[in-house]
């Protein structure tokens, strides 16, 4: 496999809250490959936007980080002022949000919006910013005729594939998608991602994808990490998380959202809740809903342990393969 253009190692990041700090996300570690496709799946509230707003630096107060690192390509993002992160931004990082109608300014027309960007991180003069603009969303399957165009002109599926092509204005090495199919019908859904791997294919570049909706991924993802209440609990190849899921938890997320294939079975949701992240438990932060807990499981924290490049933060998991 090629060298990881991203290492995000030991992250963590709290809100401040009245009752004291909340662990959103606890000792997240991820390696992220050139060209590869990652998906970050979990329940709402388990840390995942969290996390891909700490990777990009976006966190604003009451969220910071405050421990790990996220090194691209041998640079610390953690460490940077905002002008050398803006250096960063665009170029080599881009991010597309969860919903482009909050995102695109609904004052501005698409190409006014692309040019901003242009001017904001590029020397390039008019005709070339024309050219690249109209390029960028000839490539997501839009008329550059829509350069004219309002958000408010546009479908959902068109102003969420114009947040592609902007993120794409600059050619950069990792983008990443913030549940950017959520807004859009289950047709739209599958049109937009379609896009987003053939762009990937043919431009390279490496995706980290978060979403609560297994079935958006399953299909396009090279791997797959599910997080629980702020830490990564079960990371490897998607096919082999959605074949053979290990943590528990992985096992009740399959469970709860139909497949296309195979036989029809009932769906079933996972009891009870996620744990207080002010003053998490002392042991495994699923254990509360975990059919399986034992008196240690309640008591030790487990470790995210690698096993034949698949990792499980289980006890149950990690005592069987150790045997
Ligand atoms: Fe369940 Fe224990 Fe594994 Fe946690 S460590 S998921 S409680 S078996």
């Amino acid at each position: 496999m090629s060298q990881p253009i991203l290492q995000i190692r030991d992250l963590q990041v709290e809100y401040a809250t009245p009752n004291g700090p909340a662990l959103a996300v606890s000792d997240v570690s991820l390696d992220l490959h050139e060209g590869e496709f990652l998906a970050v799946v979990g329940e709402s509230g388990c840390g995942k936007s969290t996390l891909l707003f700490a990777i990009a630096q976006l966190l604003t107060y009451p969220a910071s980080v405050t421990g790990g690192s996220v090194v691209f390509e041998g640079v610390d993002l953690t460490s940077l002022t905002p002008e050398e992160l803006r250096q960063h931004r665009w170029r080599d990082i881009s991010v597309v949000m969860q919903s482009a109608m909050n995102a695109l300014n609904p004052t501005l027309t698409i190409g006014a919006q692309l040019a901003d960007a242009c001017e904001a991180h590029t020397d390039w003069d008019h005709e070339r910013i024309a050219e690249r603009s109209a390029e960028v969303l000839s490539m997501v399957s839009i008329d550059p005729v829509h350069l004219r165009s309002y958000p408010f002109q546009l479908s959902g599926g068109m102003r969420q594939r114009a947040m592609i092509a902007m993120a794409l204005l600059l050619e950069p090495k990792l983008v990443i998608m913030d549940e950017p199919t959520s807004a859009l019908d289950v047709v739209a859904q599958r049109l937009l991602m379609r896009q987003v791997e053939t762009l990937r294919r043919e431009l390279g570049f490496s995706v980290l994808f978060v979403t609560h909706d297994m079935s958006v991924v399953s299909h396009f993802s090279d791997r797959l990490a599910v997080m629980y209440a702020g830490e990564v609990v079960e990371l490897g190849a998607t096919r082999a998380v959605f074949d053979n899921p290990q943590h528990p938890y992985s096992q009740g997320l399959m469970e709860a959202f139909p497949s296309l294939l195979g036989e029809v079975r009932e769906l079933t949701g996972i009891p009870g809740n996620p744990p207080s992240l002010v003053n998490p438990p002392p042991g495994c932060f699923f254990a509360a809903r975990c059919p399986h807990a034992t008196d240690e499981c309640r008591e030790l924290r487990p470790e995210l342990v690698t096993n034949d490049e698949h990792a499980v933060r289980c006890h149950l998991i990690n005592k069987v393969a150790r045997v």
